[in-house]
C-alpha cells in the first residue's frame, strides 16, 4: 500500500508499507540537491518557468492545469540557486577561455 507522506512544492514523499509484514519505505518523487532537503525537481520547475519568462502565478495555474502539485510558494530562493549555478558555469567558462 502507498500512503502519502507530504510534499514540499512538486516534491512527494510516499510511504510504501505492507499490510503482512513490518516492511516499510520511504522514497520521494524527485532527487535532492547534495546534502540538503532541497528538491531537484523545484529548482528545475523554477528554471522552467524563468526559461520562458513566466512566473508563480503562470506556474501555479500550469500545475493546476496539469493536475500536479502545487509549485514552491516562493520562487526566490530557488531563483538565487539557479543564479549562483549561472554564476559559476559563467566563471567556469570565462576562466578557460582566459
Ligand atoms: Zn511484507
Amino acid at each position: 500500500m502507498q500512503v502519502l507522506k507530504g510534499k514540499s512544492g512538486l516534491a512527494i514523499t510516499f510511504v510504501l508499507k505492507c499490510f503482512a509484514c513490518p516492511y516499510r519505505v520511504e522514497f520521494s518523487s524527485s532527487n535532492f540537491h547534495e546534502e540538503t532537503q532541497i528538491a531537484t525537481i523545484n529548482t528545475r520547475f523554477v528554471y522552467a518557468m524563468r526559461s520562458i519568462a513566466k512566473g508563480a502565478d503562470a506556474g501555479r495555474m500550469f500545475c493546476g492545469i496539469m493536475n500536479l502539485p502545487q509549485p514552491p510558494t516562493s520562487f526566490s530562493p530557488y531563483g538565487k540557486r539557479i543564479l549562483n549555478a549561472a554564476k559559476l558555469v559563467y566563471y567556469r567558462i570565462q576562466f578557460k577561455v582566459l
